[in-house]
């Protein structure tokens, strides 16, 4: 018997040729499109020009030919612009946000920053950065250049409250003078697997049930509000006294990898917004106090000595990540 496997696989190149042949009996035509047409590279075009001509999305045009945004087009290449379903506009003058020039904020990009990270970071598309800073090559950005992201009302007051929480998080991680920074190079995420509980009660556990003598296995705790405040941060002895963590089976990531615990069973359901939010300003904070790269940001089963299902399927560990500023 044949796989249907197999067959798919087949299909693939097939998909292929036939969109050579759809492309090349497509007429060329510029505004805004129903059906979908092709578009031959000139001389000066960019990504972000072609989809303003035809007024599609820079992320429509990369899907419908199968492209990562660090592809580069040529000169005579010819692309496939997508068309749109009828109702589309209609639907999506509705839904389209409003952004205005004077609201928002500015970002100096960092090392490794691109537009792409910013869109992500602010939760802004892409096109209305592109649009609010005129940038004709997003790909040529550079650090250190400032760039204004355009945010709804409602997108800028959850920024200000991110803002508040960050500097919120600042106040609680700051060591006392006296007290000398480990060389900290992983953060590592942890959900405890119950329904509630708190630093306090993973103290007792950790003390007196597993004979820890250090007592809490975790630098933080995130509670949930059934035992503390909703997205609450606790700050662990072991951070104030920068202690190796007990939180791996590895004595490598317990010695330079901060854990952090969130209090839930996120096998099960997702943290709560207010412990999320917490969680993305404490691990930025983190980041940028001790100088851990984004790749080194892991949920405790990520890590290749662990075999372990926490922090739970429903925390989104790549959306966290591509929240993070910095490299
Ligand atoms: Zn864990």
């Amino acid at each position: 018997m044949i796989s249907p496997f197999r067959t798919s696989r087949l299909n693939t190149s097939v998909r292929r040729v036939l969109l050579v042949i759809l492309v090349s009996a497509l007429p060329s035509y510029a505004g805004p499109i129903q059906q979908p047409v092709s578009h031959k590279v000139q001389a000066g075009d960019t990504l972000w020009k072609i989809s303003q001509r035809y007024n599609v999305s820079v992320k429509a045009i990369l899907d419908a030919n199968e492209l990562s945004n660090a592809d580069k087009i040529r000169i005579n290449q010819v692309l496939v612009i997508p068309g749109k379903p009828v109702q589309e506009p209609q639907e999506q003058e509705q839904k389209q946000p409003e952004y205005s020039k004077d609201k928002g904020v500015f970002h100096t990009l960092k090392k490794g920053e691109t537009i792409w990270n910013l869109s992500k970071i602010y939760q802004v598309p892409i096109s209305t950065i592109i649009q609010a800073n005129n940038i004709d090559f997003p790909e040529r950005m550079k650090p250190g250049q400032t760039v204004f992201i355009p945010m709804t009302e409602e997108r800028l007051s959850q920024h200000d409250e991110l803002a508040g929480m960050k500097s919120y998080v600042e106040s609680l991680v700051k060591l006392s003078p006296r007290q000398k920074m480990r060389d900290w190079k992983y953060i590592i995420i942890h959900h405890s697997a119950t329904d509630m509980g708190n630093a306090a009660s993973f103290e007792y556990y950790h003390r007196f049930k597993r004979h820890m003598t250090n007592g809490l296995a975790y630098h933080f705790v995130i509670t949930n509000g059934k035992k503390g405040s909703d997205g609450g941060v606790e700050v662990g002895n072991r951070w104030k006294k920068q202690l190796q963590g007990g939180h791996v089976k590895s004595d490598f990531y317990n010695e330079v990898g901060i854990g952090i615990c969130l209090v839930g069973n996120f096998q099960n359901y997702p943290p709560s917004i207010s412990q999320y939010n917490s969680l993305v300003s404490l691990v930025q904070v983190l980041k940028d106090l001790c100088n851990i790269p984004t790749r080194n940001v892991f949920g405790h089963g990520e890590l290749r000595t662990e075999q372990s299902l926490c922090p739970g399927k429903c925390l989104p560990l790549k959306k966290l990540r591509s929240q993070l500023t910095g490299p």
